[in-house]
């Protein structure tokens, strides 16, 4: 059967432009919808114009450090719409060089929502007729989940503080992951009052222990309000702003409400299930290595998978696949060694096996941990009473690092590094080896010589109980 096009895009964004573009730059006739923007959420209104915003935010703590080197920095003040203006100006370019990318690998884009009519026929919402493909890959991303709690309706998401005309003077912020740890330090940076409510007993569930417990004593002398094992019961309106009642008692007012409590795949109403495809758990595409879903015709990358949901990895996937289906060079995806930043401040980053998750699947008695904590050269001077904290697990047997983990100025440039020796298998003793770069923090990681020792427990106290 001849088909319109050798592959139909569903989402343009990270995944899909990647494909769509290599694809087509192997000489498939390859089309994209995208019914909101070109360059999907990592663009236009996620981790670009977050990173920016991060950058504008730090600014106050650089004044206050500035003046024990002698600078004197006085009358600062902040204009939330230029900065919000510079971020959108910013979002439009990458949105132009996305869409030019696509056009000059000779792509077809229609800025559409697109539905599927079957294993091999996309319907585009704008037009009659339909669209004919050999292969359908759908990129539609994720989107931005609410609680079920009675005022749901006043929470706003992270998709809205790209389109806030003024700064709120206090924001409560429910969810303690990624978006909840970094907005809460943007918003803390502008001069917010921020209070995080968080269900758990300590932020970033599944990241390393001291790095959870680093992060959140830095977050808190920053002025941070976190509160721990604390569940929302409702959200009303009060007046210009909104009461947050908590489940056991008591309320909080604020400007603004922001839910960070996670994104969902975004796979509804456009046809999957009656094509024949399998969903998961929380309605993610079920993939095969290839990133084949159920259906032989179609195939899924990034967050709308159930893979982890981060942009490098979506673009992986994407380069897979298309070297799989367009280049005859059939390439699984490797999904070992993912770093990953959480751009708080201070900031975080990680890759590998936290040492709890290492002692889970290696034994208490099979892990070695090397870790220090100390204040930067640069706190000497600016006078910052905080500590960055360096962490090494170690397999001890064959003394392969398992894990990396960093928290402080430059966590996630330095974590990417350490991916890379990672991703080759270095061993504690070839980081020993390794000439230490002075004066940084990062020579920390390659002259780590001690051992942690767990504290043995004290006779009479509830750990030895
Ligand atoms: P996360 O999964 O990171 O965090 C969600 C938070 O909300 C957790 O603290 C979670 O608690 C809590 N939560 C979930 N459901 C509820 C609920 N019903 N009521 C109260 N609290 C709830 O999601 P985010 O929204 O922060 O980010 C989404 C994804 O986007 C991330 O997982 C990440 O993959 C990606 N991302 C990556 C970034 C980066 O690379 N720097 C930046 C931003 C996002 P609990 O821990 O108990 O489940």
């Amino acid at each position: 059967m001849a088909y319109d096009y050798d592959l139909f895009v569903i989402g343009a964004g990270s995944g899909g432009v990647r494909a769509a573009r290599l694809a087509a730059e192997l000489g498939a006739r390859v089309g994209i919808a995208e019914e909101y923007r070109i360059g999907g959420t990592c663009v236009i209104r996620g981790c670009v114009p977050k990173k920016l915003l991060v950058y504008g935010s730090r600014y106050r703590t650089e004044f206050a450090d500035a003046r024990g080197f002698g600078w004197t920095c006085e009358n600062e003040s902040f204009a939330w719409l230029t900065l919000i203006g510079n971020v959108h100006r910013e979002v439009d370019r990458l949105n132009g060089v996305y869409t030019r990318t696509l056009e000059k690998a000779g792509v077809d884009r229609f800025l559409t929502r697109a539905s599927l009519e079957d294993p091999h026929t996309v319907k585009l919402v704008d037009r009659d007729g339909a669209i004919t493909a050999k292969t359908i890959l759908v990129a539609t991303g994720s989107h931005p989940v609410t609680p079920e709690l009675p005022g749901k309706e006043h929470l706003i998401s992270s998709n809205q503080c790209f389109e806030l005309e003024q700064l709120p003077a206090s924001i409560v912020i429910i969810g303690a992951g990624y978006i909840g740890m970094e907005f809460a330090s943007i918003f803390r940076g502008f001069g917010v009052a921020v209070t995080v409510l968080y269900r758990g007993d300590q932020v970033l569930r599944e990241f390393d222990m001291d790095l959870r417990d680093g992060l959140a004593e830095a977050m808190r002398n920053r002025g941070i309000d976190l509160r721990m094992d604390t569940d929302v019961a409702s959200v009303e309106k009060e007046g210009q702003g909104y009461r947050v009642h908590l489940k056991r008692g008591g309320a909080i007012a604020a400007d603004l409400v922001m839910a960070a409590t996670g994104r969902a795949p975004s796979t509804s109403a456009f046809g999957l299930q009656q094509a024949g495809v399998d969903l998961g758990w929380n309605g993610h595409i079920v993939v095969d290595e290839f990133c084949k879903s159920s259906v032989d015709s179609i195939y899924a990358v990034g967050d709308v998978t159930d893979s982890k949901n981060l942009t490098p990895v979506a673009i992986h996937e994407a380069t897979a696949f298309a070297e799989t289906l367009f280049n005859g060079k059939p390439t699984p995806v490797d999904y070992t060694s993912i770093p990953t930043a959480v751009f708080s401040q201070p900031e975080l980053g990680t890759v590998g096996l936290s040492e709890e998750k290492a002692r889970e699947m290696h034994g208490d008695g099979a892990i070695d941990i090397y870790k220090t904590s100390f204040r930067p050269l640069r706190s000497m001077i600016s006078g910052r009473d905080e500590r960055m904290l360096m962490k090494l697990v170690v397999d001890m047997k064959t003394d392969k690092v398992l894990g990396v983990h960093v928290l402080g100025s430059d966590a996630a440039e330095i974590v990417q590094m350490a991916a890379v020796a990672m991703r080759l298998g270095v061993t504690k003793d070839q980081l020993d080896k390794t000439m230490a770069l002075h004066p940084s923090a990062a020579e920390e990681l390659v002259t780590l010589r001690h051992k942690w020792e767990m504290p043995a427990p004290v006779a009479g106290s509830d750990a030895a109980a």
